[in-house]
Parts: C-alpha cells; sequence; structure tokens
C-alpha cells in the first residue's frame, strides 16, 4: 500500500500568516517523526518562500498563498504558489546575494532554501505567478540512538517500521 498523505491550505498573504504556514509544514511532518533539526530545516524553508510570496510576488498587496504539502514515505514535497508578478529570469533570481528588494534584503532566501532542503524548484511566468518547490527525505531518529550505533545495529525505518538489522538480542531498546 502506498503511505502518502496530502494538505493543502490558502491563505492571504499577510505577514502574520507566515508564522502560521511554518507550524503548519511542521506539525504535517511530525508523523514521520523527523528529528529537531529536519523540522527546523524545513520551517525555514517554508518561511523563506512565504515571505517571497509576500514581498516579492504580491509587493505587499493582498491576494492568496497556496501552500500544498505531501508526505511519500519519508519524503516531503512542500509546494508554495503565488499569483503574483513572477520572476523574469529564475536562474538569476535563484543567484546568491541576487535581490531585487534593495538594501533590506540579502538575497540569500533561495540559498537558504537550497542549503536546507534536498531539492528546490521554482516555475514562474511574469505577470502570472511563480511556484517554489521543495522536497526533503526525512532521515530517522532512530540513527541517533547511541545504544544502537555502538551495537553496529543498522536500522531502516519504512513508514512506521523500523528494521534492526545486525543485532543478535535486543532487549529494552529504545525503539
Ligand atoms: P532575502 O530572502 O535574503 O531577504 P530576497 O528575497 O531578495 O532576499 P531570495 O529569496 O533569494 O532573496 O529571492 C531572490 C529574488 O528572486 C528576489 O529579490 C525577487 O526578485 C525574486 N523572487 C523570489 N521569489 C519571488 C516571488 N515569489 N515572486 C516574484 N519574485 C520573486
Ligand atoms: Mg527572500
Amino acid at each position: 500500500m502506498e503511505n502518502t498523505n496530502e494538505m493543502t491550505i490558502v491563505f492571504d498573504s499577510r505577514p502574520v500568516n507566515e508564522g502560521m504556514a511554518r507550524i503548519a509544514a511542521a506539525s504535517f511532518c511530525t508523523q514521520l517523526n523527523p528529528t529537531l533539526e529536519e523540522v527546523a530545516d524545513l520551517k525555514t524553508a517554508v518561511s523563506e518562500a512565504v515571505t517571497n510570496c509576500i514581498i516579492h510576488g504580491y509587493e505587499g498587496e493582498v491576494h492568496k498563498i497556496r501552500m500544498d504539502l505531501k508526505l511519500k514515505g519519508r519524503e516531503i514535497f512542500v509546494d508554495i504558489t503565488d499569483q503574483g508578478v513572477g520572476i523574469s529570469d529564475v536562474k538569476k533570481a535563484m543567484e546568491p546575494l541576487f535581490t531585487t528588494g534593495g538594501e533590506e534584503r540579502a538575497g540569500l532566501g533561495f540559498a537558504v532554501m537550497q542549503s536546507f532542503c534536498d531539492s528546490v524548484r521554482v516555475t514562474s511566468a511574469v505577470g502570472r505567478g511563480t511556484s517554489i518547490f521543495v522536497e526533503t527525505i526525512f532521515q530517522s531518529r532512530f540513527k541517533h540512538v547511541p545504544e544502537l550505533s555502538r551495537m553496529g545495529a543498522k536500522i531502516q525505518v519504512d513508514g512506521k517500521v523500523a528494521v534492526i538489522e545486525g543485532v543478535e538480542a535486543l532487549t529494552g531498546a529504545p525503539v
């Protein structure tokens, strides 16, 4: 059986909703038992993408932002879309330090998303809007259990099932 789950939320491009969007994404992904660091990384990427829609996409006007989230196995896919001004040169826009936002912006939003997620893709059309698509594969929190690592256990997680290989007898292990 395919292990998937999906959620879509549509919200106003108000700065207050940036916090809501990152928390919504964080709560949605907790069913995969991610590490705190993995959740923090995802929240940061969502934050950057939503802020871009608010500031650049809609240039401060209030319109709708759509966030589609999908879990598949241990992967999360997040698609954040605005119907704002669009980007004429996506490659250029994604270069670190490139900004059209003036002194206030660092031009590092896409670079942050790329370093915090496994993959970032952007599609855009001038006058039609922009979609930022991020993808991350969550590892398992079990890999951080030191007792098991010392015993040389190899642990693989498939959905909710942890398969432990390489340990003969395991009692009281925190799995
Ligand atoms: P920072 O994120 O560091 O505050 P920034 O937003 O300018 O600065 P990036 O997030 O990397 O930096 O974005 C680079 C540029 O891409 C922006 O300055 C803007 O020109 C363009 N851009 C990004 N997202 C959008 C969007 N949703 N709609 C229109 N233009 C966008
Ligand atoms: Mg930005």
